[in-house]
């Protein structure tokens, strides 16, 4: 039996024995990665099309991207944030450039990029109110996924990710994705300081908040007083064709999180800000050792350059809609399996009416790495610069899979 799902590599039994349950047994241990493919420790190749969970913008070793990150390495790693640091200062000039004029605060995760947005919501409800603690409340969507930090697990309203950790932070509410009048309902001008919503949900199941939707939000907050915060941690950074999901709808974030994407596999994570409220962080408010690490921000500066230099947002654009509509194709092929087809871009969620998880391991089986989401879809988030013939190549994969599903 060459059965990959069960090796018997080192690693699997140091799993085993040594690291954290808090994730379920993974069934491969990946040892190289080269563009998008990937290979595990018995040299099985995988289109790797879960991205590091969208997080390989540029696909695995870009030429360029390493060189840049070894001679960063070899120059200047970390010197916190007591001393500048020159890629730091770049990268914060260059995602002005996407993002508007305003300041960009560095962090290192997703979760940490939401916790910094909370705290922005919170001084900018001081500053409203006129006093700490009167307003602060914080509108989310229902499905939504903001991480696991504290701030992160309140802002996200999903009983598996809560159960077990309440108390929580309180002032948060949520609201259903696409439903302007809900969030009319749930702010307040009083107590409300923020609307925090992803453009793209992505862990909740791949569901697109609607550009009318998201311009009548905008609207709703500026004559609220309330802070629109847009997650653009999974669907940002190229993922939807656009450098933001959000430029679909024309909007203007008061603030932006950033992160998988950016640093292309290092971990980095940002808020950009607009003003007047980058003002609202001043000295000693918030803080972080490792972030905006010189390497950090080295790694995010060769993503940009590839990403400008190879024109994958263009290319993004250009090649969805030919591989939307062959995965469209599967669902007119399998009814009894596919519910729809739902994303943008590179950002594709394959709705089930069968339980996922067993159809992404047979896609494993067959070669190809996708991401469940919540128990209802198939995420595939292949890199930007993923080829017209690996994209077709999916597409093959999943056709013979599914062929190969029982229905009950
Ligand atoms: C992944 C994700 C996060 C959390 O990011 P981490 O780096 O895992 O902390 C937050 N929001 C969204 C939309 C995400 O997809």
């Amino acid at each position: 039996m060459s059965d990959s799902s069960h090796t018997s590599d080192d690693t699997a039994a140091l799993y085993t024995q040594h690291v954290a349950h808090n994730y379920s047994t993974p069934a491969i241990s990946l040892v190289r990665g080269e563009g998008t493919w990937v290979w595990d420790s018995n040299g099985k190749k995988y289109l790797d099309f879960a991205s590091g969970i969208a997080v390989n913008a540029i696909g695995h070793a870009h030429p360029t991207w390493v060189k840049r990150i070894s001679e960063q390495a070899a120059k200047l790693v970390h010197v916190s944030n007591l001393y500048r640091n020159e890629p730091q200062g770049k990268l914060a000039a260059k995602l002005a450039k996407y993002c508007g004029a305003g300041r960009v605060l560095f962090c290192n995760s997703g979760a940490e990029a939401n916790e910094a947005l909370l705290k922005l919501a919170r001084l900018h409800g001081k500053k409203k109110s006129g006093a700490e603690g009167k307003c602060f409340g914080v509108v989310v969507a229902e499905r939504a996924f903001h991480g696991r930090t504290f701030g992160g697990m309140s802002a996200t309203p999903q009983e598996k990710i809560q159960n077990g950790f309440r108390p929580l932070l309180t002032g948060f509410s949520a609201a259903p994705l696409n439903d302007i009048k809900a969030w009319d309902k749930a702010i307040s001008a009083t107590e409300t300081a923020a609307v925090l919503l992803e453009t793209i949900q992505g862990e909740g199941g791949v569901f697109v908040a609607e550009p009318a939707f998201l311009r009548d939000l905008q609207a709703l907050c500026k004559v609220r007083n309330v802070l629109f915060l847009i997650d653009e941690i999974q669907c940002g950074i190229g993922r939807a064709g656009k450098f933001f999901a959000y430029e679909y709808s024309g909007v203007k974030p008061d603030a932006i999180a950033m992160a998988k994407g950016l640093g292309g596999g290092f971990p980095i994570g940002a808020i950009w800000m607009a003003p007047p409220h980058d003002e609202l962080f001043q000295p000693g408010s918030h803080g972080t050792t490792f972030g905006g690490g010189a390497l950090a921000a080295t790694a995010a500066l060769a993503v940009l350059e590839v990403i400008e230099g190879e024109k994958l947002l263009a290319r993004v654009e250009a090649q969805s809609p030919a591989w939307h509509e062959a995965l469209n194709g599967l669902a007119k092929k399998y009814p009894a399996l596919i519910k729809e087809v739902r994303g943008l871009g590179y950002m594709v969620g394959v709705a089930m009416n069968v339980d996922p998880l067993p159809v992404v391991a047979a896609l494993r089986e067959a070669g190809l790495l996708a991401v469940p989401a919540s128990g209802i879809a198939i995420r595939l988030l292949p890199p930007l610069n993923a080829s017209t013939a690996e994209l077709a190549e999916s597409v093959k994969i999943f056709d013979r899979v599914l062929a190969g599903v029982k229905t009950a």
